[in-house]
């Protein structure tokens, strides 16, 4: 590789043909979830109605690598491997000695990370006769990547979009429908759930919780119809570590190792999706890279939640799961990363924080925004709001490094464009956008709502 490399690009035979497990490799396993009535373990009968059982098997498995089925290879050649790029410019506009790199997902279709698991999730609902998919989007990145994999394999697919997104993305709707799928406003009035609320209040901004509690109930009540989560469950983050196992192969063909590794954190699965195989390398000692998540001040799941078992919908009709979550009523003000607008958080990325193997960092939002367009100036593509963060986190490492003259090696997700977020940067660019960072009494309101479970 010539010495002045900006692109690190595999060969098409170097796609990762297996997916990793972390748990194994952990020194305890993530607590499970419970049923919301026995609180026992909820068992594999009890998802069933919900996903196919080769994923409910991935959600448990005690594997260390699942091999990607040739159906899911074929679709994932599209766009990956995905370029793991070096921030040359970034670097020298900071004027730090760091070296910056960016493993960058938004050359998929949806131009997300998401892709990456809409794809095997409609392959084995498909391979399981499955005909429709039903699924909650915040920003629409969720919705847009599985209306894509839905296409690729002839399924319906049903998405109920939260409203505040819905009213300030109304090109990601448009998106979804080009795929072939149905969009709702959430709450809507498909659902019983989604009626009361709009009773109550005609002008609702929605939230993950609602929208999850409203796909839940409509695929809940037929059986040719299956849910499909975009993050925080173990199989989600399971099918993104391929984002990982080509960044390994990617930095080893520069010759370098990352010293710190960023990535926002919504639900999880972009972060756990780089960091795992490089969680892996570390606790077997090969590297010894300083792992941290990065989250919107507004919604500070990690930093400010408490690890304890609440439900992943507002509705509580989800088993409950250990996680650092901010309660599952809390309804985050309407930051623009709508996709990290979610009170809970992955139990696999909670467990992990809560062993002490990665850190957590919150961040205001104009401040990542202010790195969102020095990024975009510099390197020219333009972040979505949700990858700022970690772009905001990179560029305070770098800067530390100019302060300390060390030449860090960090490795930074940059889990999508921004291209459909431009009312984002308008409200930026206008001077209009606030920090909605979490008070401290909503903070309080938010965790007095999280269910006491003496028992557990
Ligand atoms: C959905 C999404 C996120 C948040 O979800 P994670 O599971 O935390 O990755 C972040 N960035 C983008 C671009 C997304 O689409």
């Amino acid at each position: 590789m010539a010495e002045d490399y900006y692109r690190v690009s595999l060969a098409d035979s170097e796609l990762p043909t297996q997916w990793y497990n972390i748990i194994p490799d952990l020194p305890s396993p993530p607590p499970p979830p419970l049923h919301p009535g026995t609180l026992e373990p909820a068992g594999p009968d009890d998802l069933a109605p919900l996903f196919p059982m080769e994923l409910i098997m991935q959600e448990v498995t005690g594997e260390s690598y699942v091999d990607i089925p040739g159906g899911v290879l074929d679709v994932l050649r599209l766009w990956r491997p995905s370029p793991l790029f070096r921030a040359r410019r970034l670097e020298k506009a900071l004027d730090t000695p760091a070296k910056i790199f960016y493993k960058y997902e938004g050359v998929s279709p949806a131009g997300s990370h998401k892709p990456n698991t809409a794809v095997p999730q409609a392959y084995y609902n498909h391979q399981e006769g499955v005909s429709r998919l039903t699924t909650e989007t915040g920003a629409g990145q969720w919705g847009s990547a599985l209306a894509f994999a839905c296409a690729q394999y002839n399924m319906a697919c049903e998405v109920w979009q939260v409203a505040a997104s819905y009213r300030q993305k109304p090109y990601r709707k448009t998106m979804m429908e080009i795929w072939g799928a149905k969009v709702h406003s959430s709450p809507s009035d498909v659902t019983d759930y989604g009626r009361k609320l709009r009773a109550e209040n005609p002008d609702h901004d929605g939230s993950l919780g609602i929208a999850i509690s409203e796909a839940v109930a409509v695929a809940g009540a037929d059986p040719n119809t299956r849910y499909a989560l975009g993050s925080v469950l173990n199989h989600v983050l399971l099918h993104q570590t391929i984002i990982g196992e080509e960044a390994l192969k990617q930095l080893a063909l520069v010759g370098e190792t990352p010293d710190v590794l960023v990535g926002c954190t919504g639900g999880g699965s972009n972060f756990g999706g780089l960091s795992f195989p490089f969680l892996r390398e570390k606790l077997a000692g090969r590297m010894n890279p300083t792992v941290r998540c990065v989250e919107p001040a507004a919604c500070p799941t990690l930093t400010k939640g408490e690890y304890r078992y609440d439900f992943g919908d507002t509705a509580q009709m989800t088993p409950l799961l250990k996680m650092h979550t901010l309660g599952h009523s809390f309804i985050p003000d309407p930051i623009h990363a709508g996709g990290l607008r979610y009170h809970g958080m992955s139990p696999l990325v909670s467990h992990i924080y809560d062993l002490g193997l990665v850190e957590a960092v919150s961040i205001s939002q104009s401040e990542c925004f202010a790195a969102g367009l020095q990024f975009a100036r510099t390197e020219g593509i333009v972040p979505a709001p949700e990858p700022t963060h970690a772009i905001a986190a990179a560029v305070r490492e770098a800067l530390a490094c100019k302060e300390s003259g060390e030449s860090k090696v960090i490795l930074t997700a940059m889990c999508g464009h921004g291209h459909l977020d431009l009312a984002a940067y308008e409200s930026y660019l206008s001077g209009a956008m606030v920090d909605l960072d979490l008070s401290e009494e909503a903070l309080a309101a938010a965790l007095s709502q999280v269910p006491t479970l003496a028992t557990v």
